[in-house]
């Protein structure tokens, strides 16, 4: 961040000063005491389990020079000299309007990615790619609510020469919030799916949802939709400014063709409607990796990068852990962890991608619950396993782990194991751990089903 005056600070959250130097220079802003600096100005959340303003003197320990307050009965006795308050009345909302205004200040470009799935990976590579010319901040891991998104703005410093955001949600109005904190350049949905569809009751109130983002998204800048979502054009009225469309099954206005992959990853064409077109490759697999490639190929365009530097950048990309990622076990096995999380469209993008790759091996399905699917979440289980069933003469077994994932082994036609625990899973796979075979993990990420991995190369 920016150093700014504890004055500036209040200003910004809509505070009064009630103590300290207005001119006392803040380096730093954050909520949890644990990654305070020197110089940090500490904000006193009171909407969790614990009360912020309870750790104000830990919070000086851990170097903060001043804290965002809401009560001024619970500041203790024993704050250093000098240290600064600014009241406000809800600490949680000047978080977020701190953040807001300092975001105002930058005049780099913001990219916004939201959607239901494919979010993080996505803001990975657009950040990868836009990574190698010029230094950037992306979105750590997974911080993308209402806190981890006003904490990801107020991270941008004066390095930095475009900001990759993701933007999460679960409820109406989510993403309305974040993207006025953003105030994006350019904005990408990723897709409409069945994620926490309990909340909202269809994928046409989702595609709302998610469209929050394109009334903030600055009217000279750009849209980028998913081009094979449906629900994505649905929505395309509420931009003014250009919408580009992505697509791995057609002509758009940027698509991929001739897509073919090996063990390595997977080879593809990048194509514009102005008939500019280029090869490209990623270490990844599967057509949606391609279709998740397309939007960081526009965006460097659009910043102004060469064919070639986008492909060179592409041939390079490393996404987070536990995305469709490679183990190699010590015992000969191949694990793909794609354990991260799971809902029925990645779930089927994995188990098809999978079924396509390795041929060599005996491939294992090993399967578990997905979790916040509502009342359709039986049937979807057994679609996801009348998918698998589909390409079953790909795959020597089906092991499914939990409640849920009974319901893909029903639907499923080939040879088939259903356990209730984890460790029952382990034993059972725990022969098959050799050179022969390779295992795909996919779940719901409340089902932890790594440790599945872990434990079977923990056993001797
Ligand atoms: P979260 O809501 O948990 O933050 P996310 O939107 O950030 O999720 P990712 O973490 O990028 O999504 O991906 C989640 C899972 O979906 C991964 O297993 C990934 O391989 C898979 N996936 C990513 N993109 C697609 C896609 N276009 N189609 C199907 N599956 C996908
Ligand atoms: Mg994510």
């Amino acid at each position: 961040m920016k150093p700014i005056a504890l004055q500036h600070a209040a200003i910004k959250a809509e505070g009064l000063v009630r103590a300290g130097d207005p001119g006392l220079a803040i380096s730093s802003v954050h909520f949890d005491t644990r990654q305070l600096t020197e110089g940090s100005l500490f904000v006193a959340l009171t909407g969790g389990a614990r009360d912020g303003h309870d750790f104000l003197l830990q919070a000086a320990e851990n170097g903060a020079v001043a804290a965002v307050i809401s009560d001024e009965n619970k500041v203790p006795q024993g704050l250093p000299n000098g240290f600064g308050l600014i009241l406000v009345n809800d600490t949680l909302r000047a978080f977020q309007k701190l953040a807001a205004a300092y975001r105002k200040e930058s005049s780099i470009p913001y990219i916004a990615v939201t959607g239901s799935i494919g979010k993080t990976t996505v803001k990975d590579i657009i950040a990868h790619v836009l990574e190698s010319q010029m230094p950037l901040y992306k979105t750590y891991k997974n911080l993308n609510n209402h806190l981890g998104v006003p904490y990801s703005l107020l991270q941008v410093g004066e390095e930095h020469q475009a900001a990759v955001l993701e933007l999460g949600m679960n409820h109406a109005g989510e993403i309305d919030l974040l993207a006025s904190l953003v105030k994006p350049k350019i904005s990408v949905i990723t897709y409409i799916g069945e994620s926490h569809i309990e909340f909202f009751g269809s994928r046409e109130k989702i595609a709302l949802a998610k469209a929050e983002l394109l009334p903030h998204t600055a009217p000279d800048g750009l849209v980028l939709l998913n081009g094979d979502s449906a629900y994505l054009r649905m929505i395309a009225h509420l931009y003014s400014g250009e919408i580009l469309y992505y697509s791995v099954e057609g002509p758009a206005d940027v698509w991929a063709e001739k897509i073919r992959s090996d063990e390595r990853g997977t080879y593809f064409d990048v194509c514009f409607a102005s008939g500019n077109r280029f090869s490209a490759f990623v270490p990844l697999f599967g057509k949606h990796s391609v279709l998740n490639a397309l939007p960081a190929a526009a965006i460097g365009k659009q910043l102004g990068m060469t064919n070639e530097q986008i492909a060179d950048a592409l041939a390079t990309v490393k996404l987070s852990a536990m995305r469709f990622e490679q183990v190699q076990s010590a015992h000969g096995a191949l694990y793909i962890s794609d354990a991260y999380n799971a809902s029925p469209a990645s779930m089927q993008a994995a188990i098809e991608t999978f079924a396509d790759l390795f041929p060599a091996r005996q491939k294992v399905l090993v399967l578990g619950d997905m979790y916040e699917l509502g009342s359709d979440s039986d049937q979807m289980h057994e679609q996801v396993g009348a998918f698998a069933s589909a390409r079953k003469d790909r795959f020597s077994l089906l092991v499914t782990v939990g409640e849920h994932s009974r319901h893909i082994s029903d639907a499923y036609e080939g040879k088939k194991l259903h356990f209730a625990t984890k460790e029952e899973a382990v034993a059972a796979l725990l022969p098959l751990r050799d050179a022969h075979h390779a295992f795909l993990f996919k779940a719901s990420r409340g089902m932890e089903l790594w440790t599945i991995i872990s434990d079977l190369e923990r056993q001797p």
